[in-house]
C-alpha cells in the first residue's frame, strides 16, 4: 500500500534547486518530486541523475521533470529560479530581473489550480516572497520565504564553535532582511537556556563583546565570502529549504526564522522579513513575537524600511 502522497514541485533546477533536491532525496521527506525549469532538458537530466541514486537512498520517491500543470496536486512549490548573485552584485540589483522571471512562473502555477504552500529561495528573498504573495493572491500563511534560516544556521554554527557547544543547543536568531541589514538580537541569544549576556557577565574579561560582533559580521558577510571563492552558495540553503519543507509536511510546528508577512507584529506592516515563526502543515501557524530591546527594535524597523523600499522598486 502506498503511503499518503507528499508532493513537492521545484521550480529552478540550478545549484540551489538541485542542492535542495539532493538533500530531499537523502532525508526521506516526501515521496514525489517534480522538477520544472525554463531549460526543460536540464530538468530532465537532473531527474534522471537523481533517480539513479534512489537504490542507495532511504527514500521511495517518484522524481520526474514536468510542466506547470503538475502543480495542481502539489503540497509545496519551492522556487529557486532566477539569476544567481554575481560577485560584487547587491541583492537589490537582482530585483528587477527576478521580478520578470517570477511573472512568468507564478501565473501558470496559480492557473494549474495549485492550493498548497509557496516556499521561495530566490534573492532578494524577502522581496521575492512579497512578489509571490502579490502575484498569486494567496493568503500570507501560505507564502513563505527561506528568510534568515540559513543565516541563523551560520550563527548557531559559529556560536557553537566559540562556546565549544553543539550548535543544536545554541538558541539564537538572525532576524530582518536576508542581506545587509540583518542582525542578531543578542538579548535573545541562549546557550541551552542560559542567556549569552549572562554568560558574558560571568566570564568577565574572558568574554569579548568584539568577538560577538565579529561573529555577527561573519554571518552577514558569509554569502559574499563564499561567492568570492566559489561563485555561488547552495548546500547550506539547500538544507535550510529541506528543513522548512519537513516542518510543513510533517506538521512539526517548528520555530524557524522564515520570511513571513508582518501585519502588526513588531509594529511592522505590509512587509516580509525573517522572524522566528511556528511552521506547520498550514504554513505559518503563528509568530513567536520576541521581546526586543528598544535598540534592537529600532534596528529591526530599519531593516524592514529597507525591504519596503526594495519592494517598491519591483513596480508591483
Ligand atoms: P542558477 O543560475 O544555478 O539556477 C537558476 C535556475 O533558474 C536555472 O536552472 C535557470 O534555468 C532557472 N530559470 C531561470 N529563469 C527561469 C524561468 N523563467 N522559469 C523557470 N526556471 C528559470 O542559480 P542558483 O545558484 O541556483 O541560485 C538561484 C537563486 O537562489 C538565486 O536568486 C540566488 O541568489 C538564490 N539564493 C538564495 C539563498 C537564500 O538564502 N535564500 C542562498 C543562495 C542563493
Amino acid at each position: 500500500m502506498r503511503a499518503e502522497k507528499q508532493k513537492v514541485v521545484l521550480v529552478g533546477t540550478g545549484f540551489v534547486g538541485m542542492s535542495f533536491a539532493y538533500a530531499l532525496l537523502n532525508q526521506n521527506v516526501c515521496n514525489e518530486l517534480a522538477l520544472i525549469d525554463i531549460n526543460k532538458k536540464k530538468a530532465t537530466g537532473e531527474a534522471m541523475d537523481l533517480n539513479h541514486g534512489l537504490p542507495f537512498s532511504n527514500s521511495h520517491m517518484k522524481i520526474y521533470a514536468a510542466d506547470y500543470d503538475t502543480c495542481v496536486d502539489a503540497d509545496i512549490v519551492v522556487i529557486a529560479a532566477g539569476v544567481a548573485q554575481k560577485q560584487g552584485e547587491t541583492r537589490p540589483d537582482l530585483l528587477k530581473r527576478n521580478t520578470e522571471v517570477f511573472k512568468s512562473i507564478i501565473s501558470p502555477i496559480v492557473e494549474s489550480g495549485f492550493s498548497g504552500i509557496f516556499l521561495v529561495a530566490t534573492n532578494p528573498v524577502d522581496v521575492m516572497t512579497h512578489v509571490v504573495k502579490t502575484l498569486s493572491g494567496f493568503p500570507k500563511e501560505r507564502v513563505i520565504g527561506s528568510g534568515t534560516t540559513l543565516d541563523t544556521a551560520r550563527l548557531r554554527f559559529l556560536l557553537g564553535e566559540y562556546f565549544d557547544i553543539d550548535p543544536k543547543n545554541v538558541h539564537a536568531y538572525v532576524i530582518g532582511e536576508h542581506g545587509d541589514t540583518e542582525f542578531v538580537p543578542w538579548s535573545q541569544a541562549m546557550i541551552g537556556t542560559k542567556p549569552v549576556e549572562l554568560i558574558a557577565s560571568e566570564w568577565g574579561d574572558q568574554f569579548k563583546k568584539e568577538e560577538m560582533d565579529a561573529i555577527s559580521d561573519k554571518v552577514k558577510n558569509a554569502a559574499y565570502e563564499i561567492i568570492e571563492s566559489k561563485n555561488s552558495t547552495y548546500y547550506g540553503i539547500g538544507m535550510s529549504l529541506v528543513r522548512i519543507v519537513k516542518a510543513i509536511l510533517k506538521n512539526e510546528n517548528s520555530i524557524l526564522t522564515v520570511s513571513t508577512y508582518l501585519e502588526g507584529e513588531y509594529n511592522q506592516s505590509d512587509v516580509y522579513a525573517g522572524v522566528p515563526a511556528v511552521v506547520g502543515r498550514q504554513g505559518i501557524v503563528e509568530h513567536l513575537n520576541l521581546r526586543l530591546t528598544p535598540d534592537e527594535e529600532r534596528t529591526f524597523i530599519k531593516s524592514c524600511e529597507t525591504l519596503k523600499m526594495y519592494y517598491k522598486e519591483t513596480g508591483l
